[in-house]
């Protein structure tokens, strides 16, 4: 079709929503479907967010908003950085956006040249390859191990880096493994970086709550001299269980958040008033989201638990237990090669999810769509019920197929 650009035409389209969209057509025609794809809390938005974004409505606070956040928002992030991440930013350091998926996006386009390399580390979330692509720039892909528990080994990164090497991509806690980086680890990655002066790094922080202990979060900028090659994304959407409420926020040297505002400004202006509201009563519910946010970690902690008991419990599955996060990164590929009846040959992660989809109604993600078809990513912000049905119906699954 030459009527659509080479930009929109080289682009993939999510294939998280793909999977999404399909079990939703399956239960608009009365199929039940077992729904682990989606990278959605199952909890609502906790009530005192939700009244203050009600009470910005009622007070009219319902107009265009400062472009880059309004300041009260701006500076509890900052106090928030300060507290929780050992980060000093003022306001005009900080950048509030509609999700931290426009963060992202902006933040590489603001850094990007056509050429630049964006490293990338595999399995990714599947939005960074393409908003490299969206910047003319290269992405330039890093597999880890299932035996490294999916983390970066910095030796890898180093022999892959160049003089066009740009942006490094880091999201931890990670979507879609739950690995977290460990402080010395990270400390490995800065000594690399600091060899590099034309690299930066980005930072995706926005599962930075879910995290469960003795694990814990490290901000990248916080280590010994990144504070300045650093862009620290995060966001509401999955602590908070606020994904409707699109909000997100950047970080950063102060030249490269007004070039991101720069952008911004000619794309969507400020986020949601009402959602910024929202957000300065999430920050107000005290550090990490006290106990309204410790709670549905909890809850998430007993599903991973039960998971990963119930995965190790069958033959011929390997997983890494995540550390944060709401996700399962399971490799099947020892299934690779069977022959299901009534379905046909599973030969790689589609397959085996389109099988799963089909025969019994379980939708998970293929781990090719983040970048290593070995796996398949299973979400557990769902009900430990909804979670017992879905091990029961992998369980069936697999059983004829070995
Ligand atoms: N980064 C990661 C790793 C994510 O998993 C997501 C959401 O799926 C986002 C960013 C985007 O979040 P938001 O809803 O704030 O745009």
């Amino acid at each position: 079709d030459t009527s659509l650009s080479p930009r929109v035409k080289s682009l993939k389209s999510s294939k998280t929503m793909v999977i999404s969209d399909l079990a939703a057509t399956l239960v608009q025609s009365g199929v039940p479907v077992v729904r682990l794809a989606a990278g959605e809390p199952d909890f609502d938005t906790p009530k005192i967010i939700a009244e203050a974004g009600i009470n910005a409505i009622r007070d009219g606070f319902t107009r265009y908003s400062l472009n880059a956040g309004i300041t009260e928002l701006r500076e509890a992030i900052c106090r928030k950085l300060k507290e929780e991440n050992g980060l000093s930013y003022a306001p005009d350091q900080i950048l509030v956006s509609n999700g931290a998926k426009q963060s992202l996006l902006q933040a590489v386009l603001a850094v990007c040249s056509p050429g630049d390399e964006v490293i990338i580390p595999a399995p990714y979330w599947v939005s960074y390859t393409e908003q490299a692509r969206l910047a003319d720039a290269t992405p330039v892909i890093i597999p880890t191990k299932i035996s490294d528990n999916f983390l970066l080994d910095p030796k890898v990164l180093e022999s892959k880096l160049t003089e066009k090497s740009r942006l490094l991509i880091l999201c931890s806690p990670s979507n879609p493994t739950g690995s977290v980086y460990p402080k010395s680890l990270l400390e490995e990655i800065a000594l690399i970086i600091a060899k590099h002066p034309r690299l930066m790094v980005l930072s995706d922080e926005i599962y930075e709550h879910i995290i469960y202990a003795p694990a814990t979060h490290t901000s990248f900028a916080s280590l010994p001299d990144m504070y300045d090659r650093t862009l620290t994304v995060n966001g509401f959407s999955k602590a908070f269980a606020m994904t409707g409420w699109r909000l997100g926020y950047l970080a950063g040297p102060k030249h490269i958040v007004a070039a991101c505002s720069k952008l911004q400004g000619q794309v969507s202006s400020g986020a949601s008033s009402i959602s910024q509201k929202a957000g300065v009563a999430a920050l107000g519910l005290g550090k990490a989201g006290g106990e309204t946010v410790a709670e549905m970690v909890k809850a998430y902690r007993e599903r991973r638990d039960f998971l990963v008991k119930s995965f190790r419990e069958m033959e011929g599955v390997k997983i890494s237990e995540p550390q944060g996060a709401f996700y399962l990164f399971i490799d099947f590929s020892a299934y690779y090669g069977s022959e299901a009846e009534g379905f046909g040959l599973i030969n790689d992660s589609s397959s085996l999810a389109l099988y799963f989809l089909d025969k019994f109604q379980v939708a998970v993600v293929p781990g090719d769509a983040f970048g290593d078809d070995s796996c398949i990513r299973i979400s557990y912000a769902t009900s430990l019920d909804v979670l017992r049905v879905a091990v029961e119906k992998i369980r069936k699954a697999l059983e004829p197929l070995r």
